[in-house]
């Protein structure tokens, strides 16, 4: 239950189909570790199924198991690295598994896609089974719940250990420890935290995850082209930038220049979809981002914050409450419902992050626990039934302009929520997180991460040149 888990550095495109295949791999590792029987692993295979395996090809869930596998860290390893290590393990047909023995391995050979499959916990499975030397094999199946979360087989999905001064489980409870508390939700999440890290390390932690999203900004606005997949989508962030910023080439003077932006209509409207994009095209790009909740919707958050920087006089000192009140509505999603797509489509990532920002944000705008849980109400509540059906299985269409809606939805969200007289809402979060539950039970699974229904199927797609 912890800010860190919410928010995690990693590389595109997908957290539940890229970074939670990575990190089961490096889980299945670290049992044979435990058994000490990695050291005499022959042959290696992964079986993917349901939604992994039907858009595992565009989501790179094949790149993620791999790099699991030679045991590095998602956190540190980058674009360059991963792409290289990967052609390494197709050329040589094998890869050294955590980074120290020797098997052979062919991605096509050894990772198998049963699109026709799925396992009844969750709709993203994976399992690995590993042939030893003595001729016993190790088996194990994990499920990428979304967000980058993992369990195995048998372990529940939700968070039932917590020791947390404050356990939060709804937006009730939530309200009702800050109202007893006389606190913000921000500080209420500090609180929480405070049982696990030192202040110091969780402003450390909370600065290196704004720092991340921070480059994943500028970086999608220095790189120009087309996004790799075989759809041919054209970066448009650094286009954007220029235009309005012109040639800047290190990240202080570019945010430093943001600050003298006019803050017309039009020059926000500009700059928060740029912001949203530039991410989302470094998520499409493989490149390092931060999954808020999610991979595919982590360009809400950073594009809120830094419109709040650079729009409405916040300071860099309000970063650390803003990502805290952002966890603690996103916590009660997972809890209460889920962030993952595969089991409730786009609302559960573009409208949880749309949610989790725009409470962080009326919050930072002076509003009340109460005004920006009513909020993030008003951003899922025009979410709600909002489908995953990602051309090509790619994670560029609809889902690079999406998040510039869900930012922009978030800021009205706020701006509505704080001009609202208190208790005047007809709906609570609580009831509109049990409604999205109740339509994300009730979609397709067309619409839920499989690519099989929507815009998936109503464009011509030829990605064999990709
Ligand atoms: S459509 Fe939404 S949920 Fe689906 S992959 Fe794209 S961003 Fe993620």
């Amino acid at each position: 239950m912890s800010v860190f888990d919410i928010f995690k550095i990693g590389i595109g495109p997908s957290s539940s189909h890229t970074l939670g295949p990575w990190r089961a791999a490096l889980r299945f590792l670290a049992e044979l570790e435990v058994d000490s029987s990695l050291s005499s692993v022959k042959t290696l295979t992964v079986d993917l199924f349901g939604s992994l395996a039907k858009t595992g090809k565009g989501h790179a869930t094949d790149v993620g198991v791999q790099l699991g596998l030679c045991g590095k860290d998602p956190t540190s390893t980058n674009t360059q690295q991963s792409t290289a290590l990967i052609a390494k393990i197709a050329a040589t047909q094998s890869l050294e598994l955590a980074g120290r023995f020797k098997v052979p391995f062919c991605a096509e050979q050894n990772i198998h896609f049963h699109r026709d499959r799925q396992l009844p916990f969750h709709p993203n499975a994976l399992r690995f089974c590993a042939d030893l030397s003595d001729g016993s094999t190790h088996e194990a199946v994990y499920y990428s719940i979304g967000g980058g979360f993992v369990v195995k087989e048998g372990e529940s999905a939700t968070n039932t250990a917590s020791k947390v001064p404050f356990s939060v489980d709804s937006a009730a409870e939530l309200l009702a420890h800050c109202d007893r508390e006389q606190c913000l939700i921000s500080e209420l999440g500090l609180r929480n935290e405070l049982q696990s890290r030192s202040e110091a390390q969780i402003q450390a932690g909370l600065k290196d995850i704004w720092e991340a999203m921070l480059e994943s900004i500028f970086s999608g606005c220095c790189h120009e082209g087309v996004l790799p997949g075989g759809l041919h989508v054209e970066r448009r962030a650094a286009a954007i930038s220029r235009s309005l910023l012109g040639e800047i080439e290190d990240l202080a003077t570019w945010k430093e220049a943001l600050k003298s932006q006019p803050s017309s209509f039009d020059g926000v409207l500009k700059w928060v979809s740029c912001f949203a994009l530039a991410v989302n095209e470094e998520n499409a790009a493989f490149g390092r981002v931060v999954t808020a909740p999610t991979n595919g919707s982590a360009g809400v958050i950073p594009a809120v914050l830094l419109y709040y920087l650079s729009f409405c006089n916040g300071h860099e000192n309000e970063v650390a409450s803003f990502l805290l009140t952002a966890a603690q509505i996103g916590w009660i999603f997972k809890q209460r419902a889920t962030i993952s797509a595969a089991l409730g489509g786009c609302q559960a990532e573009i409208g949880v992050s749309s949610a989790m920002a725009a409470a962080a944000l009326a919050e930072r705008l002076g509003g009340t626990p109460a005004q920006s849980a009513e909020a993030a109400e008003i951003a899922m509540e025009h979410h709600l039934g909002l489908t995953c059906d990602p051309v090509g299985g790619l994670v560029q269409i609809p889902c690079i302009e999406r998040n510039c809606m869900g930012a922009i939805k978030a800021i009205t969200a706020a701006t509505l929520a704080l001009e609202r007289a208190p208790d005047q809402s007809k709906i609570s979060l609580d009831v509109v997180i049990d409604t999205m539950w109740e339509t994300a039970k009730d979609m397709s699974t067309k619409y839920k991460e499989t690519s099989e229904g929507g815009l998936a199927i109503s464009i011509p797609v030829n990605l064999s040149e990709c």
